[in-house]
């Protein structure tokens, strides 16, 4: 027990809850250093909001993302992990045992800390993509393209990504019609020559979502050309948003090397800038975003902390 509002000591707390976080929180139980997860509110990161998950090795008949996180939860509950419903609001890196602030909760000190608070996907903000995420406005190609069999579907965005993303989806879409803001496309060359081969992919260039048409499901768009202003509509089954991804690391600026983007910076794999401190997921991979990488980089940052741990006893 502690006082209300004086902090409390860990061996290692993890910071964030989805695949990253619960893995690396189911090793470090079964470890026996009863680690402390501060789940963030709220809590199980990005697979929260997915419907069907048919990628995750181990579930032929695909699982519910809400349920596969209250799984990976309940395993890692299962060993003796500790969950804090809160966000960390800063950090204080400088000296060991690192300090946590975590609001109105009492603050936490770890000998060491596994970061893995995510990255979001950015989206439109328009009302009508909020209400259909997850009936046809999704952010994740790779999880959502094998839904839209030979049907028309919209990519929106002019990175890679987008193109990416576009390519992926034609394999399974009759059409993908790549909409973008402005005339000029951000993507590398190399990947713009590829779409552009691609005879399955439309373009609809200086053009904005206005709306995501359709009641229960996307049904079509409102688009508008910015140059002349003219708006119209197109039927797509899916719209695909990838205009760019935010990592969660705010509560880290300053105390530890993010990349311009924000991302974080390691090496070998999960070692971060501060010695004791690793990283897992998405909040530094921005490559892969699977749930099961995901995942295997907890478990990653896991080992290398039980590792550090066992080479710094506590004191
Ligand atoms: P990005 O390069 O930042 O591109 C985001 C795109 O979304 C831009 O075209 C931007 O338009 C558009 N956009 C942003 N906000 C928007 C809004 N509110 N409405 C409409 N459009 C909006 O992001 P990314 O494509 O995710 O790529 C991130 C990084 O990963 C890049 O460095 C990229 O090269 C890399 N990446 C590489 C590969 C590969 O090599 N295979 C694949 C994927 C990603 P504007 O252009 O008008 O700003």
């Amino acid at each position: 027990m502690t006082d209300e509002g004086s902090p409390r000591r860990v061996r290692v707390a993890v910071v964030g809850s989805g695949p990253a976080g619960l893995t690396a929180a189911l090793y470090l139980s079964r470890a026996q250093l009863a680690p402390v997860v501060i789940s963030g509110v709220p809590s199980g990161g990005q697979l929260m909001l997915t419907s069907d998950v048919e990628n995750y090795p181990g579930f032929p008949e695909g699982i519910q993302g809400p349920e596969l996180i209250e799984r990976f939860r309940a395993q890692a509950k299962r060993f003796g992990t500790e969950f804090v419903d809160a966000n960390v609001t800063s950090v204080d890196l400088t000296r060991r045992p690192f300090r946590l602030e975590l609001g109105a909760a009492p603050p936490l000190l770890a000998d060491a800390l596994v970061l893995a608070t995510g990255a979001d996907a950015r989206w439109l903000d328009l009302p009508s993509e909020q209400r259909l995420r997850g009936h046809g406005v999704s952010a994740c190609a790779t999880c959502d393209g094998f839904f839209f069999k030979g049907v028309p579907i919209a990519c929106v965005g002019g990175g890679d990504s987008a193109l990416e993303e576009a390519m992926f989806l034609t394999r399974f879409a009759s059409q993908v019609i790549l909409i973008h803001r402005r005339a000029e496309l951000r993507a590398s060359r190399i990947m713009q020559a590829r779409a552009r081969a691609n005879p399955k992919i439309a373009w609809r260039l200086d053009t904005e979502v206005l709306e995501v048409l359709g009641g229960e499901k996307v049904t079509g768009l409102k688009l508008r050309h910015v140059p002349t202003g003219k708006v119209s509509e197109i039927a797509v089954g899916g719209l695909f948003v990838a205009i760019g991804h935010e990592p969660a690391t705010k509560a880290f600026k300053g105390a530890i090397a993010l990349d311009p983007k924000g991302y974080i910076v390691t090496e070998s794999i999960t070692r971060t800038s501060v010695e004791g401190v690793f990283a897992a997921g998405d909040v530094y991979d921005h490559r892969y975003r699977q749930a099961v990488s995901a995942a295997g980089l907890g478990c990653m940052a896991a080992l290398d902390a039980e590792r550090y741990l066992a080479e710094h006893p506590a004191e």
